[in-house]
């Protein structure tokens, strides 16, 4: 069975990187028009050294970093802001988020051989090790005000997928599942933190392309399984209405 059969397997839809690159360059170019040139692109992608699986970044300049372990936007809402402030006159604005899974070349979700390795690691390592912990039911993993400075980004993914733990304990392929929980909290987190920081872009559009990044051995491509493409057009002043807690009607009445 030939690698993307086993990706295809699980991921009936995914595309290698290169394809999805391509496909959402010339969409976004033909189809919506933007300068290319004049585009900032962001990330919120896990800080794993193997998420390169799309060639966007060798064809747009500086990506902003929203990202971190698993995936998480956490550079949040002051990161928005900033990653606003950056965009060229002129241009819009693009983000790629999602998290990452390994397969082997046996078909094993979860788990990868890595560049210059014989052996096999986990991928991606932040959302397996938070799968351990779910196992071994880990209420909150040993975190004490001194780990949780300075093991921040895990703490909060943990905590993330903390609500969804027992679906993932309990789903046939749990590896797999956890990425796709993954996938919605950063999906939710980052359009939220998109919708708070509206009013500070100075370009008309935002483009996000969300997906699962799936990682294969050097000599294969890595796949993508697109999840989500969405434009904002903040020019379009009732659907973008900046999102504050401080406005919620339960708030005012605390
Ligand atoms: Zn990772």
């Amino acid at each position: 069975m030939k690698i993307k059969d086993k990706v295809t397997q699980y991921y009936p839809n995914a595309q290698t990187g290169t394809e999805v690159t391509e496909t959402y360059l010339a969409l976004l170019e033909k189809e919506y028009k933007t300068d290319l040139k004049k585009m900032l692109f962001a990330t919120s992608v896990c800080s794993d050294d193997v998420n390169v699986s799309t060639d966007f970044r060798r064809v747009l300049s500086r990506p902003f970093t929203m990202g971190g372990l698993g995936g998480l936007p956490y550079a949040g809402y002051t990161g928005m802001v900033a990653f606003s402030h950056h965009i060229p006159d002129g241009g819009d604005a693009f983000i790629f988020y999602g998290p990452h899974i390994g397969i082997t070349d046996e078909g094993e979700l979860g788990r990868m051989r890595r560049i210059g390795q014989e052996r096999i690691t986990n991928s991606c390592g932040a959302l397996m090790l938070t799968l351990e912990r779910f196992k071994r039911s880990e209420l909150t993993p040993a975190y004490t005000p001194l780990n949780m400075y300075y093991d921040t980004q895990q703490y909060q993914l943990e905590q993330s997928l903390m609500p969804y733990k027992h679906e993932i304990l309990t789903a046939k392929h749990q590896n797999k599942t956890i990425t796709d929980f993954a996938y919605s909290v950063i999906d939710y987190q980052l359009k939220y933190i998109v919708a708070m920081a509206a009013k500070e872009f100075s370009c008309d559009r935002i483009f996000l392309l969300g997906g699962v990044v799936i990682n294969t051995s050097e000599e294969y491509n890595d796949y993508v399984d697109v999840r989500n493409f969405d434009v904002i057009n903040l020019k379009d002043e009732g659907d973008n209405q900046p999102l504050s807690i401080l406005t919620s009607e339960a708030f005012k009445k605390l």
